[in-house]
C-alpha cells in the first residue's frame, strides 16, 4: 500500500523574522515537485501568518508548534485551534518531546488538543517517543502504548486519515545520536500494531509513521529505505537550506 509521506522541518525557538523568510524562500527554490511528498514547516508561532502566506506558492505548507485546547479565555500566552488555522497553517505538532519534558504536557493533554485540532480542520502531527532510561529498561514499547493510546482516546476512525505520527526517540533529539534505521523501523511496526489493535489494519498500514531525531543528510537515505518510515521530522538539520534540502530531496 502507498502511504503519505511527509517531510517535515520544526524550527523550535529559532530564527528572526528575516531569516525565516530568506529559509523558505532558499527552500521553495530548492524543491520543484513533489515526488509523492508532502513538505510541512513548523514556524514559530509570531510568524505563523506571514510564513504561510509565502509558502502559498510553493510545495510547503505551514505548522504551529504547539496550541492550547480552548477556542479562547483568559489563557495568557496561549494561542488557540482558532487562531492557528486563522494564520493559514495545515498541520499542528502535537506533545513534542519537549512540550512534554520541559512543559510538562500529558496525554491527557496531548489528546484534548488532538480532539481541538481534527474540530477545527488542523491535521494533527502526534510525537511519540521513549527516554534513554526507558529504553534501558525495556520499557520502550510500554510508552509507545501509553503515549499512542493516550493522544487517540475518543478518536473516531473516520478522522484517523487526517493523523499522522511521528516517532522520536527522546535520546536521539537534539543529540546527534540518531536511531538506527533497525530501531527505528521496529519502533514504527510497534506503534503500527499498537493502531491495529484501536482501529483495524487498513488505517495501521495507512497511517503515515515519521522518524524524528538528529536526521541529517548523511543519514536520511539508510532510515528512507525502511517498509514503515514514511518520512521525517527534523529540527536541528531543517534550519538551513544546505541541510534540509539534501533531506527532503532523498532519492527514492
Ligand atoms: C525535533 O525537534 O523534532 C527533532 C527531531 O530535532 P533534531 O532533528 O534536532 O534531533
Amino acid at each position: 500500500m502507498k502511504r503519505r509521506e511527509i517531510f517535515a522541518g520544526n524550527w523550535k525557538m529559532y530564527k528572526t523574522y528575516q531569516d525565516a523568510v530568506d529559509l523558505v524562500k532558499g527552500l521553495s527554490a530548492g524543491v520543484k515537485k513533489t515526488d509523492g511528498r508532502e513538505y510541512a514547516i513548523f514556524i514559530p508561532a509570531p510568524y505563523l501568518r506571514d510564513i504561510s502566506s509565502l509558502c502559498a506558492d510553493t510545495l510547503f505548507v505551514t505548522g504551529a508548534q504547539n496550541m492550547y485546547f480552548e477556542n479562547q479565555g483568559a489563557f495568557t500566552g496561549e494561542i488557540s485551534p482558532l487562531m492557528v488555522r486563522d494564520c493559514g497553517a495545515a498541520f499542528i505538532l502535537i506533545g513534542h518531546s519537549e512540550r512534554r519534558h520541559i512543559f510538562h504536557e500529558t496525554d491527557e493533554d496531548v489528546n484534548k488538543k488532538v480532539r481541538a485540532a481534527l474540530t477545527h480542520r488542523l491535521q494533527p502531527m502526534i510525537c511519540v517517543g521513549e527516554l534513554l532510561n526507558e529504553r534501558e529498561n525495556n520499557e520502550t514499547l510500554q510508552v509507545l502504548e501509553r503515549q499512542v493510546k493516550g493522544a487517540l482516546l475518543n478518536i473516531e476512525k473516520s478522522d484517523m486519515a487526517k493523523i499522522s505520527i511521528a516517532y522520536e526517540p527522546v535520546w536521539a533529539i537534539g543529540t546527534g545520536k540518531v536511531a538506527t534505521p533497525e530501531i527505528a523501523e521496529e519502533a514504527h511496526i510497534s506503534i503500527r500494531n499498537i493502531i491495529k489493535g484501536l482501529y483495524g489494519s487498513d488505517i495501521s498500514e495507512s497511517i503515515p509513521v515519521l522518524y524524528g531525531g538528529s536526521v541529517k543528510p548523511d543519514n536520511i537515505a539508510g532510515l528512507y529505505k525502511m517498509n514503515n518510515i514514511d518520512g521525517v521530522l527534523v529540527g536541528g538539520a531543517s534550519l538551513e537550506t544546505k541541510d534540509f534540502l539534501p533531506i527532503v530531496n532523498v532519492k527514492n
